[in-house]
Parts: structure tokens; sequence; C-alpha cells
């Protein structure tokens, strides 16, 4: 089967919802992948933020492996040790209390925005069900998720959307305090927005965020989807922002490919949620808590964090190194490996360059090319990545 007869295909059998690259994958290790052709790529796109240990990590395959053999699904109608060790896990390294484990970022998010209308509703007895949302921002794909997702090219063709969300400017406090009313159940944020365009808020945001939260008596939910587990440095981005939220939702880097996602809440919010409140079949099965176990003991274990740290940095000054003569990048931002170089012109053209040149990475906003690397990514590999970015952009 050639290349060529696959893409065809595929073409024909799936639904058209992807401007797929014109390749087919089918093996990776490490921070490499090979195509059909047998040509080798380095992922500095890693799955859209997912596979933080790289491609077949070794700890990871045998863990879903073993667990397969053994037991891979029950309902959650049962108790099941790995995901009560998964929970514990995320619970001792996080503000939560309570963990509820789905299937994908959108899930978590759909997950959280219920839990903070049922917990505003029925603790706080209050009718208040707006959730205020940021421009730019992106929570997923689902009905209630897109409408939460302060982007209308999201929206379009969708209407009627789901009740109860408001947009305000990212990073701007004053917006967002004008904006919630009494009839405001939460403030829904990523502490970085990653689909948005790499856009990091300023130092204090966060904090005055939670202030004005605290203030009003209302919830924050941070959509940690993108940002969490280590993506930024930091086990989980609110960390460095020296703030709790009430809830948090992570998928991305959870499983390292395997599907899974998470929502947490303190106790006192977490409790709205009793038995019949919400549920899923599939969430937090033995396969998928098996992953998850071993990327977060292996994340601790092998120094991911402090490495995550140490590469951001020497990427981002390495991309500096290329804005300094190259007057078509606007900025260079983002924290640990959540990367986007902005461009002062359309980028999207950019990607099928970087691709001939065997780099995967992709181009988001309309103009901001977009690295996340998995997160054992090499001084080396990067020096690559940016030596592709230099060439491609010498002559736009
Ligand atoms: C990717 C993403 C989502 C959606 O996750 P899915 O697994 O695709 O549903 C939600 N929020 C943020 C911040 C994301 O980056």
């Amino acid at each position: 089967m050639t290349t060529e007869e696959l893409l065809s295909r595929s073409r024909q059998c799936l639904m058209n919802t992807y401007a797929r690259q014109p390749l087919v994958l089918v093996r990776g290790e490490g921070v490499t992948v090979w195509d059909s052709d047998g040509k080798e790529y380095l992922d500095f796109l890693a799955g859209v933020a997912v596979c933080a240990l790289g491609h077949s990590h070794p700890k990871v395959v045998d863990a879903i492996c073993a667990q397969a053999g053994k037991l891979m699904h029950v309902s959650n109608i049962f108790h099941i040790e790995p995901q009560i060790r998964m929970a514990e896990l995320l619970v001792a390294h996080s503000f939560a209390d309570r963990v509820f484990f789905c299937n994908s970022g959108a899930e978590a998010n759909e997950a959280a925005i219920k839990l903070a209308r049922k917990y505003t509703h029925e603790t706080l007895s209050s009718p208040a069900y707006e959730i205020i949302t940021m421009e730019q921002s992106f929570h997923g794909r689902t009905l209630a998720t897109i409408a939460a997702t302060g982007q209308q090219k999201f929206h379009r063709g969708f209407e009627p959307l789901v009740e109860g969300f408001r947009y305000v400017p990212f990073d701007d406090v004053r917006a967002l305090a004008d904006a919630i009313t009494g009839n405001t159940c939460a403030v829904m944020v990523e502490p970085i927005q990653g689909e948005g365009g790499v856009r990091v808020p300023s130092a204090d945001y966060l904090r005055e965020v939670r202030e004005l939260c605290n203030d009003r008596g209302i919830l924050l939910i941070l959509d940690e989807v993108q940002t969490g587990m280590g993506r930024t440095g930091d086990l989980f981005a609110y960390e460095r922002a020296g703030i709790i939220p009430d809830i948090m939702t992570l998928a991305k880097g959870l499983g390292n490919g395997f599907p899974v996602g998470a929502m947490l809440a303190t106790e006192g919010v977490a409790s709205a949620f009793v038995p019949g409140s919400h549920a899923t079949t599939f969430g937090g099965n033995p396969l998928a808590m098996a992953a998850a176990l071993a990327v977060f003991e292996t994340m601790r274990d092998d120094g991911i964090f402090e490495h995550c740290r140490r590469m951001g940095a020497y990427f981002i000054g390495r991309l500096g190194e290329v804005k300094s003569h190259c007057p078509v990048i606007r900025e260079v931002r983002g924290r640990g490996l959540l990367i986007g170089v902005e461009l002062s012109m359309e980028g999207t053209g950019f990607v099928g360059e970087f691709l001939k040149r065997g780099i995967l990475m992709n181009c988001t906003a309309g103009n901001v090319l977009r690295f996340v690397p998995p997160l054992i990514v090499t001084e080396e590999q990067i020096d690559r990545a940016t030596g592709v970015l230099e060439e491609v952009l010498a002559h736009p």
C-alpha cells in the first residue's frame, strides 16, 4: 500500500473534520516519529502537548501491556485499585481533595461546568449559573465547551449555543470585575492560553482573578488541560501563580497519549456531586489509570519538571537569537515547553515547510507557530528545530 493510496482512502472514508498534513505516521520513539515512507521527523507537536514523555516510553508501554493482560475495563460501579492510586497521587500533589476521571479535556471541562452549577444551586442555594470565560480561550468541542470557548469560529453553525457563558478579554481583571453579576457562578480560565496563541498573562493576573472570585463568592475553574502535567515546568501552572483554584481540569499530558482526563476539586465543592450526579462508562478505567500512573511516577522520578524548565529556557533563548535577526518574528513567548512564536504574517504556510525539513509542529491563532515537544527533548533537538525555523523564515 503506497502512501498516496492511503491518503486517498483516508480522504474518502473519514469525515472531513481536519486539515490534515499529507503524511501517514507509523511509529515513534522518544521525540522521533517515522512516516509510511520511512522518513524521520522530530516531533515538536507531540500530539498537541500530549506525549510529554515522548513516543512509546517503555515504562508507559509496559504498564499498559501488563494491565491489558490483567483487567482492561469494568464499570465505575466497582472499585479498582489503579483508579484509587491515581486519585491519591493527584490529591497528594495538588490543591484538590477529590478527582473525577473521564476521557478527554472537553469531558473534564463539561464535568467542571456541571459541578460549578450544581455546587452553586444546591450547596449555596443560589440560582446563579453564568460562567465567565475569556476571549481567545479554548475549552473543547462539545456543545457546552464550545459555548465556554470565547472564539466565534467554534460557534458558527452550531447555534443555539448552550446558555450561560459570557466572555471578557484575557489578562484584564478590570473587565472581569465589571462582568461579574449576581448571576455569575464561576470564572473559567486557562493559566496560559494554548490554542488561543500561547498567550501568557501578566504575573499578577491569576492572583487577582483569585482575589476577585473570593470577594464575589464565585468559583475559580482552571483549565489546565494543556498547561498541566509538567508542560510549563511545574506539575501544574497554577503553582507558579501562588494561588489555588476551586476546580481544575486535566487531560492532554495525563496519559502520554492514552486518552484520559480528570476534573479535580476541593472537598467543599466536590461534595455537590453525589451518586447519580455525573458518570462515564470508560472514564478512569484500569487501562487508562495504568497509563496515567506510569506517566505520573516517571515524571516525578525522572526529574522531568526540572528538565522541562531547563530545556524551555534554552529553547526560548535560542528563539530569541533567531528573533534578533528575523524581523518577521513579532514575539517569542511561553513557559516551560509550551512555546509560541508570533509572526507579523500568516503562519499556517510554514507548517508544511517545517514538515519538508523533518519537523512536526503547528500554527495556532493564524500567526503563532506553536512548539510543544515532548518534555524529554534535548538541546541538540532544540538546536535542530531552531535551525529549521531560521531557514524557513529566511525567505518568507
Ligand atoms: C485541548 C484542550 C481542550 C480539549 O481537550 P480534548 O481532549 O480535545 O477534548 C480543552 N482545554 C484546553 C485548554 C485544551 O488545550
